[in-house]
């Protein structure tokens, strides 16, 4: 983790765009594959192998000892879910994929939430609102905004279909590290205060993590695993972005 936020230059976030542009594209892909009866496990083996045919390294592999190069977290798993060559999509799941990768030593990191098949129209809500709330946030991600702005844009739209915004898992700063100051919460914390003053040329994952339920998370014995303590589903949106002086460039959407 880097000790303070970075200001990148024009020359650090040209190389932002190129890591960003294949976690987008690796993501893309993998929402190609998404079928009835394929397992996790294939998800991370086509992810990664797109990933270093693409020149990039997954960052996620190893991460902390995490054990594969995507997350894929199905139904009422929020994050941080393992592949596994048991876990086969069924009918009406949705699936959220986590994706980072490293090209040239910069970091891109985004997250889609997929449909499986027939799924419930109240679910297929959650996951289109939760899409809508980063891009409520990133709309705030302009110079001179404070944190509290993109917290507060996300929060207001989940609550405004009484859905649950998770709070142990925040967004964060991105550059050289997948994780670098500032947290990025999704929520109006008081003790936050406005948070830190947005400047151009900072980059961002905004990452909002939504149920239809509790916001609280329950987490698995394999260590990794964050599900809805309660069960509901949940869906998880998330893009690498580029503060501006009046709009945010988002790295991993192509
Ligand atoms: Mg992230
Ligand atoms: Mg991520």
């Amino acid at each position: 983790m880097a000790e303070r936020i970075t200001v990148k230059s024009p020359s650090q976030l040209e190389k932002m765009r190129v890591a960003g542009r294949l976690v987008g594209e690796t993501l893309n892909y993998v929402g190609t594959l998404i079928e009835v009866g394929i397992s996790t496990y294939e998800l991370n083996r086509e992810a990664e192998a797109f990933i270093r045919k693409h020149g990039g390294i997954p960052s996620f592999l190893n991460y902390n000892g995490f054990p594969a190069s995507i997350c894929t977290s199905v139904n009422e798993q929020v994050v941080h879910g393992i592949p596994s060559k048991k876990v086969k999509l069924r009918d009406g799941d949705i699936i959220s994929v986590d994706c980072g990768a490293i090209v040239d030593g910069w970091h891109g990191d985004a997250a889609r939430t997929f449909l499986v098949g027939s799924v419930a129209p109240e679910v297929q809500k959650l996951v289109e609102v939760t899409r809508e709330c980063f891009f409520k946030g990133a709309e705030q991600a302009v110079e001179g905004n404070h944190l509290i702005d993109i917290a507060r844009a996300v929060e207001t739209h989940a609550r405004e279909y009484g859905y649950g915004v998770i709070r142990e898992m925040v967004g964060h700063g991105i550059g050289t590290h997948m994780h670098e100051p500032p947290e990025v919460p999704n929520y109006v914390d008081p003790r936050m205060g406005k948070g830190t003053k947005l400047t151009e040329g900072m980059t961002l994952a905004i990452e909002p993590m939504i149920s239809l339920g509790t916001w609280r998370l329950k987490f698995a014995a394999d260590g990794w695993t964050a599900s809805t303590a309660d069960g509901s589903m949940a869906a998880h949106y998330e893009n690498t972005l580029i503060v501006g002086k009046s709009s945010a460039e988002v790295l991993t959407l192509v």
